[in-house]
């Protein structure tokens, strides 16, 4: 199961980025890193919640083969959720985020102050368990790894930082 946001340029959803809603904090605009991305509308304090996790909740045996060229965010096992065109879907990847999974994963927190224009982002090893999965990251940040990653891919130490930012059921696994 991989999650290919960055390469879900063909989806209806993804070419009506002006139809997106906004919110208080978080609007959608061309990103340097994958074409579109979030932004911060204002500055944000550090251990705000900014943007809740949506989806529709797919079990794995569910996801048909169009489902599979969509955005996929993984909450357990053999649970996904598919990206529905919503603003949290259009967060690009960093290997150095600035937003994390909240401790119940269903929202999305500032890691630290993030200042009006940044553009948000988060780590997608912190939901994904398959270990076969990569995808060359664009993130252009001095901490990145080359390739995002499922979590089990990563090494001990950057899946030990990483752990508690994770979704919950990665928790359970891992910890
Ligand atoms: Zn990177």
């Amino acid at each position: 199961m991989s999650q290919k946001k960055n390469q879900a340029i063909d989806n209806n959803w993804y070419q009506k980025v002006d139809d997106v809603a906004d919110t208080e904090a978080a609007e959608v605009r061309k990103s340097h890193i994958a074409g579109t991305g979030v932004f911060a509308k204002r500055d944000i304090k550090k251990g705000e919640i900014i943007l809740p996790v949506t989806g529709k909740k797919l079990h794995e045996s569910e996801i048909s083969e169009v489902d599979r060229s969509q955005s996929l965010l993984q909450i357990d096992e053999d649970w996904y959720l598919m990206a529905t065109g919503t603003i949290d879907d259009f967060l690009n990847h960093s290997c150095d985020p600035n937003l994390a999974f909240t401790p119940d994963g269903q929202s999305f927190f500032a890691l630290r102050d993030i200042a009006k224009e940044e553009e948000l982002s988060w780590d997608y090893s912190t939901c994904e368990n398959d270990g076969e999965w990569k995808m060359k990251c664009l993130c252009g940040s001095p901490k990145c790894r080359g390739y995002v990653t499922g979590f089990p891919a990563l090494d001990e130490s950057t899946r030990q930082r990483l752990l508690p930012l994770a979704q919950p059921y990665l928790r359970k696994l891992y910890g």
